[in-house]
């Protein structure tokens, strides 16, 4: 992680942005990126963080704002290793938890209540229904398994090249896309790659250019967002997921909606690597990205 710092709180007398009531460009506030959307606490499978060690944690990186988005995958597939209820949420003593945190907070740092959404292409009804009873400010969905497996074991990178699997992947967020229609963003576009025996040697926009078009254009016409994810950092492969040439392609083709999170499932790495992806989005044509409130984007200057 050395060679990635996180800026340190400066100037508090500058958090006196306006809070935001519904979509917009908020403007006259500090410049960088400052609102971690993307993090798991002690309600998702794969992490034991108390959900106020991450908020102290982007306190004291000078956020502005964190969303919390544990994990929901439903049918999952039963691994050993996880146990029977592996990613899945008990959504009422979260909000209740997440509810009292977010009034503790207040005035230090806007804590919003999201969730991370693992898409299964027949899961559009199931996942309709959630987030139609739950007041959530932000939806990620996330390709979580490849074929109904999770890439994270390696094993179907035993039986397949990496960049079939790649391109399977796509092709199967394309597909959720046509089926599972109620998030914010995509999260983590191509971070199947962080899992391959070669990991990017094998991955390019241009190689998969077809497949990557198909997801961008359908998030553009759904009027849904693209994550970056720092995550791709934390996991050596230097850059975030999906990679800059992605992001770069989804401006060309009119994208507009980006929300940055270091999908941290510790503290030490909330907010990782934000300088370098404030510098990563403004060269892909960026100077705003976005967070969300109550389902709906609030855009932030670079
Ligand atoms: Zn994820
Ligand atoms: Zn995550």
């Amino acid at each position: 992680m050395s060679g990635y710092q996180t800026e340190q709180k400066d100037h508090q007398t500058e958090k006196n942005r306006q809070k935001a009531a519904g979509s917009g460009y908020q403007t006259g506030e500090r410049k960088g990126l400052r609102s971690d959307c993307h993090m798991h606490t002690e309600f998702s499978t794969d992490s034991d963080a108390p959900v106020r060690d991450m908020l102290e944690e982007a306190v004291r990186r000078g956020m502005d704002g964190v969303c919390v988005t544990d994990h929901l995958d439903l049918d999952f597939p039963e691994d050993e290793g996880l146990g029977p209820d592996a990613f899945q949420l008990d959504l009422d003593r979260y909000f209740r938890t997440l509810t009292s945190l977010r009034e503790e907070y207040r005035g230090r740092l806007d804590v919003r209540i999201g969730v991370e959404l693992g898409l299964q292409e027949h899961l559009g009804k199931a996942y309709q229904d959630i987030a139609r009873e739950h007041p959530f400010d932000f939806i990620i969905g996330s390709l979580h398994l490849v074929g109904g497996t999770d890439p994270y074991n390696r094993e179907i990178f035993r039986e397949h090249t990496d960049a079939e699997v790649y391109r399977e992947a796509f092709l199967e967020t394309a597909r959720c896309l046509d089926t599972v229609g109620d998030f914010d963003v995509l999260g983590h576009l191509d971070y199947v790659v962080r899992y391959g025996a070669r990991k990017a040697e094998e991955y390019s926009y241009r190689r998969f250019a077809d497949e990557i078009d198909g997801i961008l254009k359908r998030l553009i016409d759904s009027g849904k967002g693209l994550e970056m994810n720092m995550g791709g950092i934390r996991c050596g492969l230097g850059v975030p997921n999906p990679h800059p040439d992605v992001l770069k392609r989804y401006r060309e083709l009119g994208g507009e909606i980006v929300t940055v999170g270091a999908d941290a499932h510790r503290p030490e790495h909330v907010a990782l690597a934000f300088r370098e992806g404030a510098d990563i989005l403004r060269e892909c044509g960026f100077r705003y990205y976005a967070e969300y409130i109550g389902r709906k984007p609030v855009f932030r200057k670079i």
